[in-house]
């Protein structure tokens, strides 16, 4: 049942919650997760969250200590509490909207794997989560035990990979494969190893941000013991916030370096959360100090309950063009959008590039740190002229002022 308490018995439980919890300890920390309408009890919540936390139908509710620790209690507006509480938004639903909108499920040949690209297939290792992000694109099968996956199942889809030399590539995600326990961990790494034409694999988990004491040595010297010549381990994760960006969450990704594991971010662009220039520029600064290289900046998807979450798409463009000359390339993410009905990713950038003038042999282009505009000369004797959109005379004109 939903509570109703004052701030100072929030912050009351919330500091026994942390006491009993042994904060370093990751069975500890799923043990005491705090779940559903047990949220009430450390924060300060308003009618919208309690909305939310009621009618939440598609994805169960739950944190880590360690993550609520980086909330606030009383403010709706902190970003990490927006990515844990549900609000009334989550609970109203619209036409456009799809729990599929990738058809994951459609391009699916056996339970638990979508072969969408053709050298690579996705693999869904498993149901569960240390934290239920809110903006989960994959919430119709994250947190129910129905898409449980059994050894089974995993072994059907081992078979699938086997049979199809093609596959290259093999991305592991769920839920969140450090999330299964480590026996079985090795299990998956140990069969994907053993497949000689599958060189890559890329593991998908939220435990460095969510509880970065999941990244135990125990794990980080399975992942280095098949992280060999046969196969290389790569892992993505995703932080979207600089608050996310913790000593804690620091030492997690250093221990999966120290293993030879090079760590990428894929973020989500997130209404109220992330979508401003500033936040995203500090978010990339702290990740690059993490020494996590920034991959993918997600276009929020089309699933039920997630307008509270979506942003016009030209945010995306904007934040991604103003971080153009103030980091490093290897701190700025790809604006992507999967496309939706299966379609895969497509990378949506500014107009950097402006067209070409035949007669002088010269391209144009905007500059993202002068603004102004820069030319360049195609190769003499190129056969890819008629590649390039084309600068009309007044067009080419109208440029060589500015
Ligand atoms: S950790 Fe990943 S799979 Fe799990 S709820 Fe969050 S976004 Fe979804």
């Amino acid at each position: 049942m939903l509570v109703q308490n004052s701030l100072s018995e929030v912050l009351q439980a919330r500091e026994e919650l942390f006491s009993k919890t042994k904060w370093t300890d990751p069975t500890s920390q799923l043990q005491n997760r705090v779940k559903g309408e047990e949220l009430s009890r450390y924060f300060l919540l308003t009618d919208s969250e309690r909305i939310g936390i009621e009618e939440t139908i598609r994805l169960l509710v739950s944190t880590t200590p360690y993550y609520l620790s980086l909330s606030d209690p009383s403010d709706p507006n902190c970003p990490i509490r927006r990515m844990i509480v549900p609000t009334a938004d989550e609970a109203v639903f619209s036409l456009e909207e799809s729990p599929d909108p990738l058809e994951e499920e459609r391009l699916s040949p056996v339970r638990g794997l979508t072969h969408m690209y053709p050298n690579r297939v996705l693999l869904f290792s498993n149901h569960s989560c240390s934290v239920y992000c809110r903006h989960c694109m994959r919430g119709r099968k994250v947190s129910s035990s129905d898409e449980r996956m059994e050894k089974s199942d995993l072994e059907s889809a081992f078979d699938y990979i086997k049979n199809h030399p093609q596959i290259e590539d093999v991305v592991v995600s769920g839920g969140d494969p450090l999330n299964l326990a480590d026996n079985r961990l090795e299990w998956i790494l140990k069969e994907l190893n053993e497949i000689p034409h599958v060189k890559i694999c890329r593991l998908g988990t939220r435990n460095p941000v969510t509880l970065p004491f999941r990244i135990t040595e125990n794990i980080c010297n399975i992942i280095e013991k098949y992280n060999d010549d046969n196969l290389s381990i790569f892992c993505n994760t995703q932080f979207n916030h600089p608050k996310e960006c913790t000593k804690e969450a620091k030492e997690a990704i250093l221990r999966l370096l120290k293993v030879g594991v090079s760590v990428g971010n894929q973020a989500v662009l997130l209404k109220g959360i992330n979508d401003d220039e500033e936040t995203m520029l500090t978010l990339h600064k702290k990740l690059l100090e993490m020494r996590v290289r920034a991959y993918y900046l997600y276009d929020p998807e089309l699933i039920p309950g997630s307008r509270g979450f979506r942003t016009p798409l030209a945010r995306g463009i904007e934040i991604v063009e103003y971080m153009r000359g103030k980091i490093g390339g290897m701190g700025i993410p790809h604006f992507v959008n999967d496309l939706p009905g299966g379609g895969g990713k497509i990378t949506i950038g500014a107009n950097w590039y402006l067209g070409y003038f035949p007669k002088t042999r010269q391209h144009a282009f905007r500059s993202a740190v002068t603004k102004k505009i820069h030319f360049s000369f195609e190769p003499i004797g190129s056969d890819k002229e008629s590649y390039y959109p084309t600068i009309s005379e007044e067009e080419w004109e109208r440029m060589k002022q500015t």
